[in-house]
């Protein structure tokens, strides 16, 4: 419904639609809210950006593509409508209703939403790595990291993720590069300790990649440039993880919202931000983990949430007598 100011009007509007925005779209819609998913780009997130996905329960091999069409068609098949849009903002109202506006132009508006954009990792921006992404290039060990038995990879970074993952990756790769551009690694030094103790792991120290490099079937090495010495060098690696930040798509809200020292929003047990109203799901959120499987968890919470607030709000709202 388009209002007098030519708002689009919804009672729950979704931002993002991966695997947490359409599950949030599935079980909307299921309820009978009147919901709208708003994605940028197509609907799957992530999982379009993961060749194959192993760990989804019931599905021991899919295709991230697949699984995406699967999870898109499942929402609309329920009746979940699904805009191209990208948000630009999100504002409360003084009247409790979230005003969403999008680079496209419409405006939508909504007393409930639920905040499912994911993040991004950050890339090295170096050639090759986007051209060998999901053929050696990753950024998800828990992921990947199953289709790397017995070879040789590289890590790139030198924080927790990276000395984390690194150490993770080492029950399926025989031998695993840490690249540090410096000589000196940012990690929790329980985390550094594992790595140095792990014979699997040889840190190389004070350098940067510079180019990913392979052939038709994928990545096979990496160009490395020395930053003390200047000196180049080449290893000989068919897998590269990249772990050097990762940053929630958190900042579309125009209100502060409790993060934590990452950005990411904190929720109480029903997915609800420090916002009323605002419901998080899925990357964005702050947690423990980030897998397709919490994903899809949170923002089955989230909507449940987000009707219960719903009939609470509506009932607050009518007029009294
Ligand atoms: P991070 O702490 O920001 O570390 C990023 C690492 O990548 C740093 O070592 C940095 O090098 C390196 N780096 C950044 N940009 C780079 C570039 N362009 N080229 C090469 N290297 C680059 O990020 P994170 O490790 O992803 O962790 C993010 C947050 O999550 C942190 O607060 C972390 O504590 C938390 N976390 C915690 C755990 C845990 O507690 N178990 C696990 C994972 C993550 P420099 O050191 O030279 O800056």
């Amino acid at each position: 419904m388009t209002n007098d100011a030519g708002e689009r009007e919804f009672e729950l509007v979704i931002i993002g639609a991966g695997p947490a925005g359409l599950t949030a779209g599935l079980y909307a819609k299921r309820s009978e809210l009147e919901a709208v998913a708003l994605e940028r780009g197509l609907p799957g997130g992530q999982l379009l950006n993961t060749d194959l996905i192993d760990d989804y329960p019931g599905l021991p091999e899919i295709e991230g593509r697949e699984l995406a069409e699967r999870m898109a068609d499942h929402a609309t098949k329920f009746g979940l409508q699904i805009d191209t849009a990208t948000v630009t903002g999100i504002k409360k109202l003084e009247d409790g209703d979230f005003r969403i506006t999008t680079a496209e132009g419409p405006v939508y508006r909504a007393p409930a939403v639920i905040l499912t954009a994911g993040g991004t990792p950050v890339k090295l921006n170096v050639p090759g790595e986007e051209e060998f992404a999901g053929r050696g290039v990753s950024y998800c060990a828990i992921c990947d990291g199953a289709f790397f038995k017995g070879e040789t990879i590289a890590v790139a970074g030198g924080g927790d993720a990276a000395t984390e993952e690194a150490e993770f990756l080492t029950r399926y790769v025989d031998r695993l590069y840490l690249i540090h551009r410096r000589d000196e690694l940012r990690a929790q030094k329980i985390l550094q300790k594992r790595v140095f103790e792990n014979p699997k792991i040889e840190v190389v120290w004070d350098t940067v990649i510079e180019e990913v490099l392979g052939d038709a079937k994928g990545m096979t090495r990496l160009q490395l440039k020395n930053v003390k010495s200047g000196e180049l060098s080449t290893l000989d690696a068919t897998g590269l993880f990249v772990f050097i930040g990762f940053r929630p798509n958190t900042g579309l809200l125009e209100d502060h919202a409790d993060h934590d020292a990452g950005g990411y929003l904190i929720t109480d047990r029903d997915m609800g931000s420090s916002i009323p109203g605002l419901f998080v799901g899925g990357d964005c959120r702050a947690q423990l983990t980030r897998q397709i499987t919490t994903a899809v968890g949170d923002a089955t919470t989230a909507v449940i949430a987000a009707e219960k607030y719903l009939t609470e709000l509506k009932e607050a709202r009518q007029p009294a007598g």
